[in-house]
């Protein structure tokens, strides 16, 4: 697999500058600073100037905003990349066939050429969707070569990543205590901010805590850990308490899912300033719990948002913030129902779920100085929203309502990321489409021929179970039978 640079001159940059002309600016900044008829400059791989008829440079490059929402690009802080290579075959999973399939399975099938191909479709999703950042949850690594593989995908890809190293073939105590693992990160944590580095291991609540041996890595290493927490049957209350007591609940710490723990986990949880990674339309169908921004705003945990996986899911932020502003609402209204109370204001807001999807990844990451938001001296890392052919981008009368509940993923227009175009009237630039899909399908003929057509089409549709019609005491008027008779 050869290594190629970011700067390959498939993606665009712009020579004097870019800016970005006459659109609606929603900046993310402290202040949730909006402009209209604003304009973004962005000179080299920074963000130069934000304001409203802004002289530029000669030879800078205009992109016409008239009509669209220019925002900072997104953050998801939770995505098994690799698994993109068998994109929507779990749509009817639960979890339990989830666990079945890769960690009992199938998962050791995945060759290092497979990872690379997950990696690489997925990364080019991210970005056609205006993720900018995306924490690669990597849980598949058998092998250094896997890892590696892995790597490179990311390294060639357009795009902002976070390698979050795992293997779910072996105890985290085994693996983080490797040369392997350690050497790796020394060969490949060169400190850019266009790959950073994190450890991804699940805390399963073994009262001898063997993990301690991978936090004690990390802290060595100066790695965050980012861990399935709170998630129904596999993760739980214990796990997060063992952490507490043993010292390895971080600030930087990224707990994934946190959805069905006590108050005391949650108070853990914010007292020692970590964060939840909030990934709704997984916790909604795969039953982690409940999504749970309702109750972490009761702690004042700070949230970002993911999407899991391709195996059930796709890389689109903007399906993460509408299902979030859904699922939280939803639950505001049943327990008021329950009281017979009726919810007149909304505590989550549209706002809220675009902060989730920006700033709120940039401070789990500590990336918060550098991206997140469109601020001067920032990375520009920048999205356009605007389609002129779609009779969904007027009238824009609230930014943040319509980038949470009315635009999509086809209506992002430019992407740049550190300062390059790398999306540009709706297209992702370069040739990297092909390529990446010429490596899926060699991945998927290699699945499908190991696993055998019968195991493959059984892993893809799981028993229905029964359904239980209940008795019904309106059934005396038999209007069916009435109507074969003609009466
Ligand atoms: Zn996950």
């Amino acid at each position: 697999m050869t290594k190629q640079g970011k700067t390959a001159a498939s993606f665009r940059g712009g020579e004097a500058g870019i800016v970005f002309r006459n659109g609606t600016v929603l900046t993310m900044d402290a202040a949730k600073t909006v402009l209209n008829r604003g304009d973004v400059l962005v000179v080299g791989d920074k963000i130069a100037a934000i304001g409203v008829n802004l002289q530029v440079p000669a030879g800078t490059k205009e992109i016409d905003a008239e009509g669209g929402i220019v925002m900072p690009g997104m953050i998801d802080t939770h995505r098994h990349m690799w698994q993109t290579a068998m994109r929507g075959y779990g749509a009817d999973w639960t979890l339990t066939q989830y666990f079945v399939w890769y960690y009992l399975q199938y998962g050791k099938l995945f060759r290092p050429e497979d990872i690379f191909a997950g990696n690489r479709l997925s990364a080019l999703e991210a970005i056609d969707a205006g993720v900018t950042t995306t924490v690669d949850w990597s849980h598949g690594l058998q092998t250094p070569e896997h890892a590696d593989a892995a790597l490179d995908a990311l390294e060639s890809s357009p795009g902002r990543f976070v390698f979050a190293y795992g293997n779910i073939h072996a105890g985290p105590w085994e693996w983080a205590s490797s040369p392997d693992f350690q050497n790796l990160i020394k060969r490949r944590n060169t400190g850019s901010d266009m790959l950073g580095f994190q450890m991804a291991l699940d805390v399963t609540g073994d009262p001898e805590f063997p993990e301690r041996a991978a936090f004690e890595v990390a802290r060595d290493l100066g790695l965050a850990v980012t861990t399935h927490a709170g998630v129904w049957g596999a993760t739980n209350d214990d796990g997060i308490r063992l952490m507490f007591e043993n010292g390895c609940m971080r600030p930087e710490t990224v707990y994934v899912h946190a959805a069905t723990l006590s108050a005391d986990s949650y108070n853990r949880i914010a007292a020692t300033g970590g964060s939840v990674s909030v990934s709704t339309e997984s916790e909604q169908s795969c039953g982690q719990g409940y999504p749970p921004s309702w109750i972490l705003r009761s702690h004042a945990i700070p949230v970002s948002l993911s999407m899991d996986t391709s195996v059930w899911f796709s890389a689109d932020l903007f399906s993460a913030m509408r299902s979030t502003l859904g699922a939280d609402r939803s639950h505001e209204h049943l327990d008021a129902h329950a009281l017979n109370e009726t919810i007149t204001h909304s505590h989550l807001r549209a706002e809220h779920v675009v902060d989730f999807a920006t700033m709120g990844g940039a401070r789990a990451l500590g990336l918060a100085d550098k991206v997140g938001s469109l601020e001067v001296g920032k990375k520009a890392d920048v999205v356009l929203i605007k389609n002129d052919r779609s009779p969904v981008m007027f009238p824009l009368l609230n930014p943040y309502g319509h980038v949470a509940l009315q635009a999509q993923r086809g209506d992002v227009h430019t992407v740049l990321v550190n300062g390059q175009i790398v999306k540009y009237e709706h297209q992702v630039l370069g040739s990297e489409l092909a390529a990446a899909r010429s490596g899926i399908e060699a991945t998927v003929e290699y699945l499908q021929s190991e696993m055998g057509e019968a195991a493959w089409r059984e892993g893809m549709n799981p028993d229905v179970p029964a359904t239980k019609v209940l008795d019904n005491p309106y059934t005396y008027t038999d209007y069916r039978s009435a109507a074969t008779h003609g009466n």
